[in-house]
């Protein structure tokens, strides 16, 4: 029987994290983000407003499209935020050009060993103002050195 490759437990940084469970190489493929295909209409319906999403699985594909890792979703989900990341998630763009069915999948950026949770970088971009409640539910515990203190893209939005 083979290991599994990665294990979902509690993170220090937030919730339940995906950690490695045996040494994983620089750029493979660990994971893809599952879950139902929403447009934003649905995604605002279900969840209201950004304040929101901290509690949620959400991911924004692309300008359209989102997949609600709420539902049918993969462990992908519980990828934390990292400001130092060890992997990124990246978009694989549908070949009939097909929004709906563009894929993301969760590749480690590096050498990861055994033990050490898997982070990417959020950058999240948010359309509105941020309340200062919803600035805090955005505030990154990730403790890099580097660490921004937030997972928005950018400090502007802070
Ligand atoms: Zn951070």
């Amino acid at each position: 029987m083979s290991v599994p490759r990665i294990v979902v437990r509690r993170s220090p940084i937030h919730g339940r994290g995906v950690f490695a469970n045996v040494d994983l190489s620089a750029h493979v493929r660990v994971l893809e983000y599952r879950g139902e295909r929403i447009d934003s209409a649905e995604a605002f319906r279900r969840y209201g407003d950004n304040s929101r999403l901290g509690e949620t699985y959400l991911f924004a594909v692309n300008a359209h499209w989102l997949i609600d890792g709420n539902v049918g979703g993969s462990s992908a989900r519980f990828v934390n935020h990292g400001c130092a990341p060890n992997c990124e998630a990246l978009v694989w763009v549908d070949v009939d050009g097909d929004e709906r069915r563009d894929r993301v999948y969760i590749e480690t950026l590096r050498r990861i060993r055994k033990g050490e949770e898997l982070v990417f970088d959020y950058a999240l971009e948010l359309s509105h103002a941020l309340t200062a409640t919803a600035r805090e539910r955005w505030r990154c515990r990730c403790e890099a050195a580097h660490c921004r203190g937030s997972m928005l893209a950018s400090e502007s939005q802070i």
